[in-house]
């Protein structure tokens, strides 16, 4: 995959987590994302079944993470 924010060559590697990975509309730095509202949460990224981590392309370059959700 090529980085879509300067055309250079990506990385397949892994974004990783001794718990669940979520993408939320804000920050939960308190309690953690587990008790954000279902509204805030966008996504639960990894399952029992996925493991640690999900996959993702980095850009040395421009240091950019990409991955889908
Ligand atoms: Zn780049």
């Amino acid at each position: 995959m090529d980085c879509p924010f300067c055309g250079g060559r990506m990385e397949d590697c892994y974004l990783e987590s001794n718990s669940f990975l979520y993408l939320t509309r804000t920050l939960h730095p308190i309690m953690g994302p587990v008790f954000a509202s279902k509204r805030d949460k966008i996504a639960r990224l990894n399952s029992r079944r996925d493991g640690t981590g999900v996959p993702v392309h980095i850009c040395p370059s421009c240091r950019k993470v990409v991955f889908s959700y």
